[in-house]
């Protein structure tokens, strides 16, 4: 089973960067697992000392439960597209696609028939002949696709693929990847900074930061239940609300002058938490509710296409709340947000580490 098994890995540069810090976890077989985080947390580090572009100064890695760590690049079964794509522009697409054949002496006929059958899988038919500069950008990440897949690595590696494509075509690549790689079922490594990017393609998520592994979940878990205020305020096309409060008595938080119902647990009454609850499972009435509730007045609504992101004043505290269009209350309006036990999550004030053992998320 082609799964990629890292354990206690660390890449220091020769400038003393720790850029990967001590990372466990394990990809597998077949998974589309996405590396998320920050410009400059070590993703990239991650990929190349998987791929053995860089050496590992500590821990060990594993590809198909053989310890790859002091192997050379080329002997490790990975294939890696760049970020730059990095094609040879004087080949031409055929020539780019089959590279990795020729430089293991495969035949050409067997070569050409590679060429074909991969530049159909990655919809490049009649381009074969042309130049890396006579492709949009579309098509040269998908040579740059068609090469990593032409050369029948066992683990496909992906370093930002989509960054350089403009939004549209960015989403259409989404799909089209996303297609690819069940169709294959090879075990993929995608890195992004692009959180959207993640939760809609991945089927596992590692969230790092300062070459540090800070949650690592489905889709859903790191969206619904952050494990820390980091992962919480970077995960979310809106920004979660993460608000001082404080445990009440009766299963609840005091936060901006009401009060939400919480599974406080063992946190003690009194005790002054990081409070955090999305804006999509906030729910916004008009009038009187039974129960924990905060009231404000609606200060600006923001559309969202289907949604709209409202702004309610609090206490002096502004809380995003979305609702579907047609519930978009005026500015001034006065409100009441609710929101259920399970989605109010408790955070440590001082690390941001989620506190007590909260429920699951319910979907
Ligand atoms: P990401 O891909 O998440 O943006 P990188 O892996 O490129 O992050 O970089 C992680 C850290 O390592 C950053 O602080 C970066 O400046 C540093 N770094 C990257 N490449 C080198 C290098 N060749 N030499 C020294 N430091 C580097
Ligand atoms: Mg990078």
């Amino acid at each position: 089973m082609a799964g990629i098994d890292i354990e206690g890995l660390a890449t220091v540069y020769p400038n003393g960067v720790r850029a990967v810090d001590g990372l466990d976890l394990t990809v597998a077989h077949g998974e589309f697992f996405a590396l998320l985080g920050p410009s400059g947390c070590g993703k990239t580090t991650l990929l190349r000392t998987i791929a053995g572009l860089e050496p590992a100064s500590e821990g060990t890695v594993r590809i198909d439960s053989a310890d790859v760590t002091r192997l050379e690049p080329g002997k490790r079964g990975v294939a890696m597209v760049f970020q730059d794509y990095a094609l040879f522009p004087h080949m031409t697409v055929s020539e780019n696609i089959t590279y990795p054949l020729k430089v293991r002496r495969v035949a050409p006929a067997t070569r050409t028939a590679v060429a074909e059958r991969t530049s159909g899988e990655l919809s490049l038919q009649g381009l074969l002949e042309r130049r890396p500069g006579q492709l949009s950008g579309g098509q040269q990440q998908r040579v740059a696709l068609a090469r990593a897949i032409a050369s029948k690595g066992k683990v496909l590696l992906l370093d930002e693929p989509l960054s350089n494509l403009d939004a549209r075509l960015r989403l259409e690549a989404r799909t089209f990847l996303k297609k690819l790689q069940k169709d294959l079922g090879i075990t993929t490594v995608f890195v992004t900074h692009d959180q959207a990017e993640a939760l809609a393609l991945a089927d596992r998520i590692a969230v790092m930061q300062s070459g540090k592994l800070r949650q690592l979940g489905s889709p859903r878990e790191v969206f619904a239940r952050p494990a820390n205020t980091f992962v919480a305020n970077f995960i979310g096309s809106t920004p979660m609300n993460l608000l001082t409060g404080s445990v009440a008595s009766g299963g609840s938080v005091s936060i901006a002058g009401g009060s939400l119902p919480a599974a406080t647990g063992s946190v003690p009454v009194g005790a002054e938490v990081t409070v955090g609850v999305r804006p999509e499972y906030l729910t916004l009435s008009i009038g009187d509710v039974s129960g924990p509730s905060i009231r404000g007045s609606v200060v600006v609504a923001e559309n969202l296409g289907t949604q709209s992101l409202v702004s309610v004043e609090c206490d002096g505290t502004l809380i995003g709340v979305t609702v579907p269009e047609e519930d978009e209350p005026d500015p001034g309006a006065t409100v009441v947000l609710t929101a259920s036990e399970s989605r109010v999550l408790l955070y440590d004030k001082e690390s941001g580490e989620l506190l007590a053992r909260q429920p699951a998320p319910v979907g």
